[in-house]
């Protein structure tokens, strides 16, 4: 049964890595010898890429090297690397596809590296349960808290499940999850529990407690933490201050290292002891390599939603958020409303001052929109040089009046290039549902006849589209 846990585990390797196979190794204690212990494959069956000796020996060879190896040069075709234990060498995993693995040598190395430091605390944990018929409560806390770790697909949930194990494994009455970007040693509030004093999004002061611990990659578990009280910050501005008894910071580590911790609060001395430490550097271990996974996804999402020009919404996100926010007028009442602005005489830009700057001031007009609006509303490029803000709760005169006001903003805040600067002028469109459409579709189509008007009206202006008259009904 959790074993389950680990050929689940393989089956997200195999798809993250594009293989065919993924075959967890044990060696015998005894004679070191290496059997497929666990695996998952594409065809379902038992693994095939080792019956030939080549490759096998491979996999042999990374454990008795200690090191991960590599078959292929452009396109790799096998990575094998050492899993180990609390106790020292466990097995090897092996990642292959005859046909080519996803990504380069350098990536695929350190995603072996990751997901061998995921499988080692993840073998000991079954092995441990079956050895001694019953577990720990930590130990099952943790069991469990990997089990939905696999299943986690956003940051919310395994942030959730990450502090939800971490309070369970100690007394602690609040925890968070903190992202950290290595590069720029900064960081931010990504998840918090209902109790933890900060709420996400509460950037992390260079000097504060939890910044400090990142940094230097260096785990903190204070029985004793009440010196700290009202001296030191431990997150940043905006976090609330309480009493603490006792406190935890887990740096989490990703391919190249730091990406994040686990920051457990307690009321009390003694509510996070050292004597968790062992298991909660168990929980870090695990929580690290599934938030890494977790960010890529994310990743991977946001750049299918962005355009890379402006970093605006894409217009496929743009209908996604335009539905959604239809449906929800439509559900619970009010008013929303679409602004759909154009630059005018925008090829002159180009034509005059060549395409560079032309993308310039699609980027600068981009910027001043965001700035601009509120976190509610969302900003696309809807076309070219169109540009389209979905404004959520918004009725036809409030989207007319904001309309407007960006018009000008726009005036006001010509694009440098050059040395010089760049002045354009926009038009808009402004349509809202249901006052002046009953669609989404209808929204669009309006907002771009209202955006017409104001082109054939001269253009620097904005139109709205006409209110529906409602029939009568006697
Ligand atoms: P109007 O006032 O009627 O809107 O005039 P216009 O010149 O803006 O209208 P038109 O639609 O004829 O031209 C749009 C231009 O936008 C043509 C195209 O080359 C330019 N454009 C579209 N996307 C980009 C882009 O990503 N970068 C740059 N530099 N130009 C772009
Ligand atoms: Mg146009
Ligand atoms: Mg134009």
């Amino acid at each position: 049964m959790p074993s389950a846990l680990i050929t689940g585990y393989l089956d997200i390797v195999r798809s993250t890595t594009g293989a065919e196979e993924v075959v967890f190794w044990c060696a015998d204690p005894e004679t070191g010898e290496l059997s497929a212990e666990w695996w998952s494959t594409a065809h379902g069956g038992e693994p095939e890429h080792f019956v030939e000796q080549t490759w096998r020996s491979l996999v042999t060879w990374a454990l008795q090297q200690n090191r991960a190896q590599v078959i292929g040069d452009e396109e790799i075709q096998l990575v094998a690397a050492p899993i180990h234990g609390e106790s020292g060498a466990i097995g090897a995993l092996s990642i292959s596809s005859e046909a080519g693995l996803r990504g380069g040598r350098d990536p695929l190395k350190a995603a072996a590296a990751r997901h061998c430091a995921h499988l080692g605390p993840l073998h000991d944990l079954i092995r441990a349960r079956g050895q001694y018929h019953r577990a720990t409560q930590q130990s099952s806390a943790l069991l469990t808290a990997a089990q939905r770790f696999s299943a986690n697909r956003s940051i919310e949930a395994l942030g959730d499940s990450i502090t939800t194990a971490a309070l369970e494994m100690t007394a602690g009455y609040g925890a968070s999850l903190v992202h950290w970007n290595r590069d720029a040693e900064t960081g931010e509030v990504a998840y918090a529990s209902p109790d933890a004093r900060a709420r996400p999004g509460v950037r992390l002061d260079f000097g504060g407690q939890v910044a400090r611990a990142c940094a230097a990659d260096i785990p903190v578990v204070m029985e004793d933490a009440r010196r700290l009280n009202g001296r030191v910050v431990l997150f940043g501005e905006g976090e609330k201050v309480g009493a603490l008894g006792s406190l935890g910071i887990l740096p989490l580590r990703g391919d190249g290292g730091v990406i994040g911790a686990v920051v457990i609060e307690g009321r009390a001395p003694g509510d996070v002891r050292q004597e968790d430490a062992k298991n909660l550097r168990l929980l870090a271990m695990l929580a690290g390599s599934s938030l890494q996974t977790v960010w890529e996804i994310e990743e991977i999402t946001r750049r299918a939603r962005t355009d890379p020009l402006t970093g605006l919404y894409n217009r496929g996100h743009f209908e996604d958020r335009l539905h959604q926010m239809i449906a929800e007028t439509a559900r619970f009442g009010g008013e929303s409303s679409l602004v759909m602005f154009d630059i005018d005489h925008f090829k002159e830009v180009n034509d005059t001052h060549g395409h560079p700057a032309g993308d310039a001031v699609l980027k600068g007009i981009a910027r001043l929109l965001e700035e601009r609006v509120r976190n509610v509303d969302t900003c696309a490029r809807y076309g070219g040089e169109e540009l389209a803000l979905l404004l959520p709760r918004t009725e036809l005169d409030g989207a007319v009046e904001l309309a407007n006001r960006l018009r000008l903003a726009v005036m006001d805040n010509p694009v440098r290039w050059g040395g010089g600067h760049l002045l354009v002028t926009v038009s808009g469109g402004v349509s809202s549902f249901p006052r002046a459409s009953r669609s989404a579709e209808a929204l669009v189509a309006a907002a771009d006849a209202a955006l017409y008007r104001a082109k054939e009206g001269g253009r620097n202006r904005v139109e709205a589209a006409p209110p529906i008259a409602f029939p009568i009904t006697l």
